[in-house]
């Protein structure tokens, strides 16, 4: 075996096979794979093979896609079967909400360049002779779906690989992962060691305690996932693939029999206390009790099925993730890579997931807009196991449930509560949660003063409130107050701080003392990373604040970014400051009775930042908006948030001031035109694309 490699990847399933071989064809011929068993042993082997390649964003869908274009001619390029079927793919739609989404969809997929249509149930049916039309109102029909061998698959890329030079090692098993100095330097395996600057961890559903070994978090939840074989019943062997989400099932063909699985309501998660260590080739016994809902299911859309042989049922696990999308890219430990978590869309994915974190590890950055599988987009919440549970249950019980807009998720919350939480629930708060935290989406009390036939039609009106329109309202004509408690806030402090956010910052931010510089970091191509404010606090002390999400993830560019040797210090603070956002014509009205300092436009200008005090609360005033109108960001300590909050509400109350909520915050940034990163601007966009050059 190698004793020194350029990457060394870690499992040999479907992922891990999928990132060698496109390690090996971008040209890193001095690549290994170790495998703790054979090739295929973990989840992989007992795929159901479904393919499809409509997903909820533009990225999901092209790295589906690029999976098609790869299964199409692999079997060529290495002259090894695949048992990929393109034999499309139906999704049915049994209520007008159903309907409603495929239209959706099919928009959607119109601007991704997939050729997906809208059919009949009759059309269905001609598709799908199996299937009973009683309550099917329509169906999405995608002819370039499919489904394909999983091992065979595996194997081919495989072989792709070691065509290209890539090693395979199995029954080696990683028992240690060196890192000296946040950087990694190798692994320890029980055949011997191997010295690297880069390791992926393709482990599947053990990928949380490989992570572990590098001290890195990855939440995943190993899920039992259950499908049916039926005995050959003379079917086409050319049926579409066919998911009906309402009945919360799919199905596929399987020589002239059936495949049948899907999500149920009851999950059942596994290997919690540790995965076996000589979990490799192996099955969990059959469930019926659990299948038993999902099997009635199937019947009303299959009827033969009642009297269908059943060959067996398969059951087993498959790492889940806390949000549902795979888990990929690098991690704060430099070097170490992750490639895991795909929900059972393995394989649907794994052709083009393996391009994408080659081209990432290869040429630096990924080739798409990342951020929903980035690894960085969890928190320190998910070593947090009974959360990440939860989190991961809901989302595997909900699978197929239509998602309308502003869909919050219920489990395991509260996690993180604002100190004024108490006054808000008072005020009426709808709460929504971000990152685990509690945030008034608006206040139910305001919806008095809104206009009900605003209401968006359709799915948009689901979860809305006329209150969202007060809110709005009251912020541009008289003052709201925001809670932003939830705020990422991270310090860059140390002699070095001023010239390394000067080199990482595309904006001046080194500026005087109080000085706030709105910018962006950029990668190697002039893509957004990170977008937020800087605020210098002292010659040697800058307060970058980012959204409530991004906090992992800008801390980690920023960490990965920072000299070793001292001179910058970066620590997270976002736990120990409270922030409310007091926003509106008389913001400064209300405020400056509290304060200890004049606030006249002359005294304390826009985008400045001073110490004062708020009534008896020490605060850093910053007088930034992110909704466009006159107004201040106050942060206080921790504890204090709640008194600071009282304080200004008794001053408002003559002023006609409101509690405002985050949906709120939305509109008015969007009637501004200011933008989120990760949905208007991303690692694709450059700041003169995005509109904006001004903050270079
Ligand atoms: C019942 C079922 C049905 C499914 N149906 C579909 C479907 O229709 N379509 C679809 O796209 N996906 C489906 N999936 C999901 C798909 O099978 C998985 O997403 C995919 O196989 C995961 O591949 P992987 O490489 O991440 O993990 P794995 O295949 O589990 O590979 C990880 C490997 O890492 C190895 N390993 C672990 N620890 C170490 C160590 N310390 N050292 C060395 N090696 C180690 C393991 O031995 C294992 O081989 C299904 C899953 C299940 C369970």
């Amino acid at each position: 075996m190698r004793t020194d490699a350029r990457a060394v990847v870690i499992g040999g399933g479907v992922g891990g096979a999928a990132v060698l071989y496109w390690l090996a064809r971008l040209g890193w011929d001095d690549v290994v794979l170790v495998e703790r068993a054979d090739l295929t042993s973990g989840s992989t082997f007992h795929s159901a093979g479904l393919v499809g390649q409509l997903r909820g964003s533009l990225s999901l869908t092209k790295m589906m896609m690029s999976s098609v274009d790869l299964y199409r001619s692999l079997e060529d390029e290495v002259g090894l079967e695949t048992g990929w079927h393109e034999v499309g793919s139906l999704r049915l739609a049994s209520s007008e909400e159903r309907m409603e989404e495929l239209a959706r969809q099919a928009g959607w997929a119109q601007t991704f360049g997939l050729p997906l249509d809208l059919i009949s149930a009759d059309e269905a049916g001609t598709l799908f002779p199996p299937m009973s039309k009683d309550g099917v109102l329509g169906a999405a029909y995608l002819p370039t779906d499919g489904y394909i061998d999983p091992s065979q698959l595996t194997f081919a890329l495989a072989e792709g690989a070691r065509r290209r030079g890539a090693e395979i090692k199995t029954n080696t098993r990683v028992t240690e992962i060196g890192v000296e100095r946040g950087q990694v330097t190798g692994v320890q395996t029980d055949k011997g060691s191997i010295s690297t600057e880069i390791v992926v961890n393709a482990g599947g559903m053990f990928a949380a305690e490989i992570g572990a070994l590098a001290g890195v978090i990855v939440p995943t939840v190993p899920m039992a996932h259950e499908y049916l074989i039926t005995r050959p019943s003379g079917l086409p062997l050319d049926l579409p693939t066919m998911r009906d989400p309402s009945l919360l099932v799919y199905f596929r063909g399987e020589s002239g029999g059936l495949v049948m699985g899907g999500y149920e309501r009851n999950p059942a998660p596994w290997g919690l206390d540790g995965i076996p260590a000589d979990f490799n080739g192996k099955l969990l016994a059959e469930d019926w009790d659990r299948f038993e809902e999902l099997m009635r299911n199937a019947i009303v859309r299959v009827p033969d099925l009642a009297d269908a042989e059943v060959v067996r049922l398969i059951n087993g696990p498959e790492a889940f993730t806390p949000d549902g999308e795979f888990i990929l890219g690098p991690s704060e430990v430099r070097g170490f890579w992750i490639a895991a978590g795909f929900c059972a869309h393995g394989l649907a994915g794994a052709g083009g997931m393996g391009k994408l974190v080659a081209e990432w590890i290869v040429e630096g950055l990924p080739s798409l807009d990342t951020w929903e599988m980035d690894s960085r987009r969890f928190g320190g919440d998910y070593a947090n196991r009974d959360y990440t549970l939860a989190r991961t249950v809901e989302i595997y019980s909900t699978y197929y449930d239509v998602k309308y807009p502003g869909h919050e998720r219920q489990a395991g919350r509260p996690l993180h509560l604002s100190p004024t939480y108490p006054r808000l629930q008072e005020l009426g708060a709808a709460f929504g949660e971000k990152s685990g935290w509690e945030r008034p989406n608006w206040f139910e009390p305001n919806a008095l003063a809104g206009e009900e036939s605003l209401r968006p039609r359709g799915w948009a009106g689901r979860l809305w409130s006329p209150a969202i329109g007060a809110e709005h309202r009251a912020t541009r004509e008289t003052a709201a107050l925001f809670d932003e408690t939830s705020f990422a806030k991270i310090e860059v402090s140390g002699t070095g701080a001023a010239g390394f956010l000067e080199h990482l910052c595309d904006n001046r931010v080194a500026r005087d003392v109080g000085a706030i510089t709105y910018t962006q970091m950029l990668n190697e191509r002039g893509g957004i990373e990170c977008d937020f404010t800087v605020t210098r606090l002292a010659e040697d002390r800058f307060r970058v604040v980012t959204g409530t999400a991004f906090g992992r993830h800008d801390l980690a560019w920023i960490s990965s970014h920072a000299p070793d040797d001292g001179s910058v210090a970066v620590e997270d603070v976002t736990s120990t400051l409270a922030c409310l956002g007091l926003w509106g014509p008389k913001a400064r009205e209300i405020l400056q009775p509290l304060a200890t300092e004049s606030l006249a436009d002359d005294d304390f200008k826009y985008m400045r930042s001073r110490e004062l005090a708020i009534g008896a609360v020490p605060c850093l005033a910053l007088r930034v908006t992110y909704v466009g109108e006159l107004g201040w960001e106050l942060y206080c300590p921790m504890e204090q948030g709640l008194e600071l909050w009282d304080a200004i509400w008794a001053s408002g109350k003559e002023h006609g001031l409101v509690a405002g909520g985050y949906k709120a915050i939305d509109s008015c940034r969007l009637e501004k035109g200011y933008r989120v990163w990760g949905a208007d601007i991303t690692p694709e966009d450059t700041p003169y694309e995005a509109g904006l050059g001004f903050a270079v």
